[in-house]
């Protein structure tokens, strides 16, 4: 049998990393602010341009990019943000941080935003964030209609989907503000970081300053320096800079991000279209307006039983693929009845419905097709030892009625 391919192991970081790392080392300089040039505003410089967007803040997290968007947003404590119920724990952690409440939107069995649910606690809303999760963009269309109508500032969380594109646009351009992660999981990897990109001078000020660029340290970002002046001694300092070293990493991957996109993509599609072959499988269809830059694959099962469910997980990772079901494991970050740390944990039944179902693999960019067909070859013949049996004719027929 074919080996079963790594799917743990993050990419090399490029060569050319380690010449700075080493100049860097060499001279100390480890602070973003001693130097005019530090390799983190060149980076947010490299960033903004590359997505196009005015300005970029690199900071110590997405978490952190959140958190200050929040803030700088000038929202009052207490304010309700709306955010997806398909998200990562640190996303309403974020909210609770900055001292707003979060509002749990339903999402639908294609892992995106329920717009029915989102229209009906828009009203009660001040702020909007949406997690495109795993890369999946929700109805970006409706929802800036909705939100512009109504005057709601949105924040992307794009932490897991740089590369994606919306209609031609660049996700993380949409809303007011983008926010995008450096973690080791994601398609640019600095171990930890993040970064947030807006056209909004006064808004990125506030978020500079807050972000740690205590006495005239803003002078050292390139954003009309009126904006700043206003909010002197005026904002508390959270200091989530991001370190110089990170930023080294991080800036010759820029280079590697389409490579990585598409790589990523082809991989997702080579999967999804085997997938789909099974009756038992369904990998839901993008939205057309989207272009995904997908490292890993989501896909739901299909009438399973909770025991079938947990026997094809098990011949899954007995063969060497570990598929993780959202919602079966008892500490999963991204099952939103495990965020006990809400007050007010509501029930969402739609959101539940699809996390009990929603299988999660990993498919870095880096893995060859073949590599992907060993992948994929052992998620179906994991399903078909385990609903093999209920292959009969009858049992199509009856599903179909
Ligand atoms: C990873 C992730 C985050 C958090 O990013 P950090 O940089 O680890 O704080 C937030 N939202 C989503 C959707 C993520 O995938």
């Amino acid at each position: 049998m074919s080996q079963v391919p790594n799917v743990y192991d993050a990419e090399p970081i490029p060569d050319a990393a380690l010449v700075t790392v080493r100049q860097l080392l060499q001279s100390g300089d480890l602070f973003r602010y001693t130097s005019d040039n530090s390799p983190v505003a060149l980076l947010e410089a490299e960033f903004a341009r590359a997505l196009g967007a005015k300005y970029a803040l690199a900071v110590s997290s997405c978490s952190a990019a959140l958190f200050l968007s929040l803030k700088a947003l000038g929202l009052p404590r207490d304010a309700k943000v709306v955010i997806p119920a398909f998200t990562f724990g640190a996303v309403p952690s974020s909210v609770v941080h900055a001292d707003c409440v979060p509002v749990l939107c339903e999402c639908g069995e294609n892992y995106r935003i329920d717009l029915e649910d989102f229209a009906a606690k828009l009203p009660e809303a001040d702020a909007v964030i949406i997690s495109h999760m795993r890369g999946h963009t929700s109805d970006m269309d409706a929802i800036m209609a909705l939100c512009d109508a109504a005057d709601i500032p949105v924040i992307e969380d794009a932490a897991h989907s740089l590369g994606t594109t919306w209609g031609g646009r660049n996700i993380g351009t949409i809303g007011k503000i983008g926010c995008f992660s450096f973690q080791s999981y994601k398609l640019l990897n600095a171990g930890e970081g993040g970064i947030m990109i807006t056209d909004d001078a006064d808004l990125i000020a506030r978020a500079v300053i807050m972000s740690g660029a205590y006495e005239h340290n803003w002078k050292k970002h390139p954003v009309l320096q009126a904006a700043f002046a206003k909010w002197q001694n005026k904002l508390p300092l959270y200091n989530q800079r991001l370190n110089v070293l990170s930023a080294a990493v991080i800036r010759p991957q820029l280079e590697e991000l389409p490579r990585r996109v598409s790589q990523g993509r082809r991989n997702h599609d080579h999967v999804a279209a085997q997938l789909n072959q099974s009756r038992w499988l369904h990998v839901p269809a993008k939205l057309p307006p989207e272009e995904r830059a997908p490292d890993s694959i989501q896909f739901n099962l299909v009438d399973m039983s909770a025991e079938e469910t947990e026997s094809f997980v098990a011949a899954a990772k007995s063969a060497g693929v570990s598929v993780q079901v959202f919602g079966q494991s008892a500490d999963n970050a991204r099952a939103f009845w495990n965020w006990q740390f809400l007050s007010d944990l509501p029930e969402l039944p739609k959101t539940r419905a699809m996390l009990m179902r929603a299988c999660d693999v990993r498919l870095p960019a880096r893995l060859t097709l073949p590599e992907c067909d060993v992948i994929a070859g052992i998620i179906l013949d994991a399903v078909e030892k385990v609903m093999g049996a209920h292959q009969a004719p009858e049992a199509a027929t009856v599903r179909s009625a």
